[in-house]
């Protein structure tokens, strides 16, 4: 009885493995290529702007732009972003070298970006950034704010979304500016915004401006490696 039944098994080896190749190459239930990949990425600028803020030195041009379809409406997203960047005590204005205006056509200096996290993924990948669908970046002339950041913020700034998102636009912009990582300068200090504080405050203090209320520029030792650009 065993014995006769024993190429069955074999046999039924072989069929699986034929229905397998079939299936292999044969996907009616999958939809045609994923769209997202190569979409075209549809962003809506904020209209109006601003007056310059800040009280001289080089003046920033910028404007806001929000990815359709998202909740939060391009004009919501920009009036955040102006009110960080005309924060004339303690924003990067602070020091008198710089002004921000946010315009709603070219040209501009640079670009804040409100975008989901697979287009922040693919602009900051243009830049060689991998913010893997999770944070923010700031390269070139773009800024750019991953929609999840900005709702769901980070451990050290649960709860305080109009701090995080003052850090958010601080640390990007910064780059844009030239700024590259620092670290905690000491335990129990403030946070440099050039800090990296999505990946630990290292005894700091979390902290979502560039200057202190005297006016002084927070920062810290230098983070070496790799080079500014390439780390969001
Ligand atoms: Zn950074």
């Amino acid at each position: 009885m065993l014995r006769h039944l024993k190429p069955k098994p074999a046999l039924a080896v072989l069929l699986a493995l034929a229905v397998a190749a079939a299936l292999a190459v044969w996907h009616p239930w999958r939809r045609p290529a994923a769209p997202a990949a190569s979409a075209p990425m549809a962003f809506t600028t904020a209209g109006g702007g601003t007056e310059p803020a800040g009280t001289g030195g080089k003046a920033y041009r910028y404007k806001v732009r929000a990815e359709d379809g998202l909740a939060e409406r391009p004009e919501q997203f920009a009036a955040e972003v102006d009110a960080v960047l005309a924060d004339v005590r303690r924003g990067w204005s602070a020091d008198g070298t710089r002004t921000f205006q946010r315009v709603s056509a070219d040209p501009v200096d640079f670009t804040v970006y409100l975008a989901t996290p697979a287009s922040t993924d693919r602009i900051c990948g243009q830049y060689g950034l991998d913010t893997g669908g999770e944070v923010n970046c700031g390269a070139g002339h773009q800024v750019v704010i991953n929609v999840k950041r900005w709702t769901d913020l980070t451990e050290s700034y649960r709860g305080r979304p109009q701090e995080y998102h003052a850090l958010a636009v601080n640390h990007e912009v910064g780059h844009v500016l030239g700024f590259g990582h620092v670290d905690c300068p000491g335990p129990g200090l403030p946070a440099p915004v050039m800090q990296q504080q999505i990946f630990g405050l290292h005894g700091c203090l979390p902290n979502a401006w560039p200057f202190s209320d005297t006016g002084a520029l927070l920062t810290g030792p230098p983070v070496p490696t790799p080079p500014p650009t390439q780390q969001p």
